[in-house]
């Protein structure tokens, strides 16, 4: 039994990883401040024995004995983490640098969940690891852009000069049930509108493009890098390569929900990306991974407990 250290755990990403890492037999500690997360999202795992959840902030030091360290603590969503860029930063930097520094103490592995920002704004297409990307430094989506390369050049750092056993990983676009449906990402807005036949939120003309990956896929992507041997530390870019315009969503949402919503147009916030696409050769040949679950099916799940989740807030009015 490995003993698993996961910031950001109660978050939408973070609290599946930690049912699967129980699942998989370990003892599993969530770390988190609340900020985004929810404790309804881990309420079902805190009667498991081999489950801890700590509430602290990762930019703050903290001290615990663990063999794995899972790093997700961070907001993800455009609006919350433009809403205290400072905070954002410090988040990803400072927090870095705590969990990285608890790592080399206790000697245990660390995984950072970065992400495809990295690439900024991409000239190359899709993107592959090998590109530097195209990053605005001053711009809205810089204190979370910025952040996380930084964050990925301390953990290079930290096991170049340390030794840290690393590994990295670049996430895209991830959605799926947990969502908070206040999250204000494409997909948790689209459902959440639909399903209440409220017009949609199309941000600019709607042909900017985003790759879709259900969260299930994302975790076992996740667990399979923790997992590889020691000399690989990536970065690896996770996520699926099937790419859909934004207007494409938006009607395979109102198809899927019935809805009679509207499509309405609103200004396109600064430095949206243009379009994006992972290229996932390196994580088929390091990781045998490959995501297996479509826009259409992942979209049904999510839709399902968003419905049910509509229904618990209508009833608790
Ligand atoms: P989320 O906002 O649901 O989860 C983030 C969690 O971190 C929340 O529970 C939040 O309360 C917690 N948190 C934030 N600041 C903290 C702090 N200072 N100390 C402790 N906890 C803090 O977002 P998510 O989609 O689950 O993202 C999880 C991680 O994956 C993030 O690091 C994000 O950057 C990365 N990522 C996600 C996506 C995606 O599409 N979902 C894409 C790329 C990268
Ligand atoms: N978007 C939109 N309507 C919304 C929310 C988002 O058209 O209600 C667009 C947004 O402008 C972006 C894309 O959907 O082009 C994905 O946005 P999200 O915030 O989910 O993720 P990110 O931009 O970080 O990839």
């Amino acid at each position: 039994m490995k003993k698993i250290l996961v910031t950001g755990g109660a978050g939408f990403i973070g609290s599946h990883l930690c049912e699967r890492l129980l699942k998989d037999g370990n003892e599993v500690i969530s770390l988190d401040n609340y900020f985004t997360g929810n404790k309804k999202n881990i309420v079902h795992l805190i009667d498991n024995p081999y489950f801890e959840v700590i509430r602290h902030d990762i930019t703050m030091p903290f001290f615990i004995e663990v063999d794995e360290i899972y790093n997700l603590a961070c907001p993800a969503s455009p609006i919350h983490y433009q809403y205290n860029g400072i905070k954002t930063i410090k988040t990803s930097v400072m927090g870095a640098i705590n969990m990285l520094g608890l790592a080399k103490r206790i000697k245990a592995i660390i995984l950072q969940a970065s992400t495809s920002e990295v690439y900024g704004d991409p000239q190359v297409h899709p993107q592959k690891e090998e590109y530097w990307g195209h990053v605005n430094p001053i711009g809205k989506r810089s204190c979370y852009d910025e952040g996380k390369r930084c964050a990925e050049t301390l953990f290079m750092e930290y096991h170049s000069q340390n030794n840290v056993r690393i590994k990295i990983i670049r996430i895209f676009n991830t959605y799926g049930t947990h969502m908070l449906p206040n999250d204000g990402r494409v997909v948790s807005n689209f459902i959440v509108q639909a399903l209440q036949n409220e017009d949609i939120t199309i941000f600019g003309d709607g042909k900017q493009t985003r790759s879709f990956q259900y969260v299930d896929d994302l975790v076992e992507g996740m667990i399979r890098m923790m997992n590889t041997e020691d000399e690989f530390i990536g970065p690896v870019n996770i996520g699926n390569t099937n790419e859909f315009t934004i207007l494409e969503l938006a009607k395979k949402i109102i198809d899927l929900t019935n809805s009679k919503s509207q499509l309405v147009y609103k200004p396109l916030p600064e430095d949206d990306p243009v379009q994006r696409q992972p290229d996932t050769s390196l994580a088929k040949s390091k990781l045998n991974w490959e995501p297996t679950v479509q826009l259409e099916e992942g979209l049904k799940k999510t839709i399902n407990y968003f419905q049910k989740e509509l229904k618990k807030l209508k009833f608790n009015k």
